[in-house]
């Protein structure tokens, strides 16, 4: 196995294809509320930093208006051609799906245990969403199958964060991260390589930080420019350069190489939403870049952890 990715590890634990299906619980975030800013971060389209979730009737985005076991319908629709005979995850990936109070995390989440065949729950959220009273509640939903929190780290270092608008310090994400760690609460984090004036060793920097830190998963994201995100106007200002294709293959066989062999791997890139992308173009073409990936790592004559450090 080159790279554990986390479809090997659903294989291992359910002993079948697990789907994730995305949801849209109608949550919105602080980055974009007013609470900590109203443009949300730098890269993020008005959707919300997500895969597409929930129903579009006519070209139009209805997620927030629909019941979640509409949406579940509805995904599983989507998928019953590709897939079958397979089990479901029930995935909120859109903003911030840990801003509320409880009682509505609890309301919104509830239907998707409804079905019998979803095996868990997976949130992305920040660790400025995340409050002391919701951890009973993680816990519960540990206790019912699968679970995890996805946290949108990005990048550790100052300059990149400032940029990209996270609007949250290290401090913080540290001191929440241990909780959750202390807890036993599965976390993925996200990176994202490739943003405005980092050299390809402050990406690996980063890369070695998570590591270090030991989460369930990391998935990695090229820098997307999308058609409404704020990027989209620094891009046609700054006209930075992005990651070419090759580069980009090359960084992700380090960035595996510096993961331990058992964290699991959600994501080594995206294709993003075509009808917003502006560039790089290569993404779209996700099947060549992981084709890439293994053939680099293959000829390499390596494998996840082979330069692990922790
Ligand atoms: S990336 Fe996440 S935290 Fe940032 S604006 Fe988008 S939804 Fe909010």
């Amino acid at each position: 196995m080159i790279f554990y990715s986390v479809n090997d590890y659903f294989k291992h634990r359910y002993g079948r294809k697990i789907v994730k299906l995305s949801l849209d619980g109608g949550f919105t975030c602080p980055n974009r509320d007013g609470k900590l800013d109203t443009r949300g971060c730098l890269f993020c389209s008005d959707r919300g930093s997500g895969e597409y979730a929930g129903i579009v009737t006519d070209g139009f985005y209805m997620a927030e208006t629909q019941p979640i076991l509409e949406q579940m319908a509805y995904q599983k629709s989507l998928l019953s051609d590709k897939w079958r005979d397979c089990g479901y995850l029930g995935y909120f990936q859109n903003f911030s799906n840990t801003y509320a109070p409880l009682e509505k995390l609890i309301e919104t989440y509830a239907p998707v245990y409804e079905d019998s065949s979803v095996v868990g729950l997976a949130l992305a959220t920040r660790p400025d969403c995340i409050t002391d009273e919701m951890y009973p509640l993680f816990k519960s939903y540990m206790a019912r199958g699968e679970f995890w929190l996805e946290l949108g780290l990005q990048s550790i270092h100052p300059q990149s964060v400032s940029l990209i608008r996270r609007h949250y310090d290290m401090a913080l994400f540290e001191s929440v991260y241990s909780r959750l760690k202390a807890e036993e609460i599965p976390v993925v984090l996200h990176i994202i390589l490739g943003l405005p004036e980092e050299t390809r060793e402050m990406m690996l920097e980063t890369v070695k930080y998570v590591s270090s830190l030991k989460p369930f998963g990391v998935k990695f994201h090229m820098l997307n420019v999308l058609r409404g995100s704020d990027l989209e106007a620094y891009y046609a200002k700054e006209n930075f350069k992005l990651i070419e294709v090759h580069e980009y293959i090359d960084l992700i066989c380090d960035a595996l190489e510096l993961l331990p062999a058992d964290i699991t791997i959600h994501r080594l890139t995206g294709d993003g939403p075509r009808e917003l992308l502006i560039a790089p173009m290569w993404i779209r073409n996700k099947r060549a870049v992981l084709n890439g990936i293994q053939r680099e790592m293959r000829r390499r004559g390596t494998v996840q952890g082979a330069k692990s450090e922790v």
